[in-house]
């Protein structure tokens, strides 16, 4: 009998099914398990500038860049030439090198309110540090964090709201022991009223606010007017630091993160993602009296064997090199605004109502009746199976959308007009089967 191979597995499928019985959920982060859509996802075998190749050798236009590191689109010759030269000396020497101090120099320019910094090993590395630094430092126990906002898997950081500002924190995973998770308040994003709420009961008891400045997991929520400089100046009334999470939004939103764009002087800033240009890298810095704080000068611990590894920081340097000529963000956001506009454009064509935001190189897509989205209730409103069916549709059009609602998109500068324009076509396309 000839086999019947018009059901014969693509090639991802077959990995996703070894995967599975080998590493939980066959993946080694969930959301890349399209628990958010449905479906096996695609194993990658290489990628380059706008594009990614999976298993099968199917191309798709990339609106995920790793999770954001890639702005400058994958694979990029610099970045690539640098790691190859730093592993030509070495991978990792557990002793201070130069490159570590370049690194700290650039970054340190670039995001000005930075005296000093810290490498790390990831965002939530970055998060935790911080937020522990923040502890020590003011010698309070109590943090504030926005529902829908996160911050890396740390224990405290993994809550999320009850309804009200000033509901305590409740562990949202097994594991989160309640009283680690009670010193965290959970306050609505954009609400600087829930916020206020939180610091008149707890006055002297709330060492810091941690936001991500514009919101970049669920979905992309930037910030009202007065969102952040309203933290600032509740931080500065009850003697609490401001903590802005630019793992997502840092060399992103504009060279120096959200904070220049939005104009906001943090005391700690939490970077990830583009600093390590696809090498596992995060930073945290900030204030010099209070990064003077951190063991060895002060007394708040924190350390990391690879932290500040040279093939790392090699990698970080190029990239925040190159993120840094000019010319740079400004593609970056026109690119996004010409996304941004075909696919509302189209969409109305189509009679598919949907809220696009964006900033700088970050984009979010709503389908929802509202006239705007601002907090996570908005979110929650949003119709999540039309979601599931037009990332479905669209990765059958070749296109790459990070596969939840709930996440922001990335525009990187190797995605040409003609890119912008295929997505825009095949979004038509897409909505045109809703
Ligand atoms: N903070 C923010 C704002 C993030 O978006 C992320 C990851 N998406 C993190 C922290 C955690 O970073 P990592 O996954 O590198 O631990």
């Amino acid at each position: 009998l000839i086999p019947d191979w018009s059901h014969a597995m693509s090639k991802s499928e077959t990995l996703f099914a070894d995967a599975q019985r080998l590493i939980p959920g066959g993946v080694n982060s969930p959301v890349r398990a399209f628990t958010g859509v449905g479906g096996v996802p695609l194993f990658i075998e290489r990628a380059n500038g706008a594009y990614l190749y999976d298993a099968d050798g199917k191309a798709y236009i990339d609106y995920v860049g790793s999770w954001g590191p890639m702005v400058l689109g994958h694979n990029h010759p610099a970045i690539r030439n640098a790691v190859i030269d730093a592993a030509e000396r070495g991978l990792s020497f557990g002793a201070p090198t130069e490159m570590e101090v370049k690194m700290a120099q650039l970054v340190c320019e670039l995001v000005p309110s930075m005296d000093m910094v810290r490498m790390v090993n990831s965002g939530t590395e970055a998060t935790m540090s911080a937020i522990r630094l923040a502890r020590g430092f003011t010698h309070r126990d109590k943090i504030i964090k926005f529902e829908g906002c996160y911050h890396g898997h740390a224990d405290h950081l993994l809550v999320k709201a009850g309804s009200g500002a000033l509901t305590l924190g409740q562990p949202n995973s097994p594991g989160v022991p309640a009283d680690f998770a009670k010193h965290t308040l959970t306050c609505s994003y954009n609400d600087l009223d829930s916020v206020r709420a939180a610091f008149e009961q707890y006055p002297q008891e709330i060492a810091a606010i941690i936001v991500e400045p514009v919101a970049g997991n669920m979905n992309c929520i930037p910030p009202q007017d007065d969102f952040l400089p309203g933290l600032r100046s509740l931080c500065d009334e009850f003697g609490a630091l401001l903590i802005i999470d630019e793992v997502m939004t840092g060399f992103r939103v504009a060279l120096g993160g959200a904070q220049e764009y939005y104009d906001v002087q943090p005391d700690l800033t939490c970077l990830g993602k583009i600093i390590g240009g696809g090498m596992p890298v995060g930073a945290f810095g900030g204030r010099r009296d209070v990064m003077m704080a951190l063991a060895p000068t002060g007394p708040v611990y924190q350390a990391g064997t690879l932290s500040g590894n040279p093939v790392a920081m090699a990698a970080g340097f190029a990239c925040l090199t190159a993120v840094s000529q000019p010319g740079v963000h400004q593609r970056l956001t026109e690119q996004t605004d010409k996304l941004a506009a075909g696919l509302l454009r189209v969409a109305q064509e189509e009679n598919i109502p949907l809220v696009v935001n964006h900033v700088g190189g970050m984009f979010g897509l709503f389908f929802t009746d509202a006239e705007s989205v601002t907090c996570y209730a908005d979110v929650t409103r949003c119709d999540v199976e039309r979601f599931k069916r037009f990332f479905h549709l669209m990765l059958q059009e070749g296109v790459y959308l990070a596969p939840s609602a709930y996440e922001a998109g990335f525009m990187s500068v190797a995605h040409s007009d003609e890119d912008i324009q295929r997505t825009i076509d095949a979004a038509r396309r897409c909505f045109a089967q809703l």
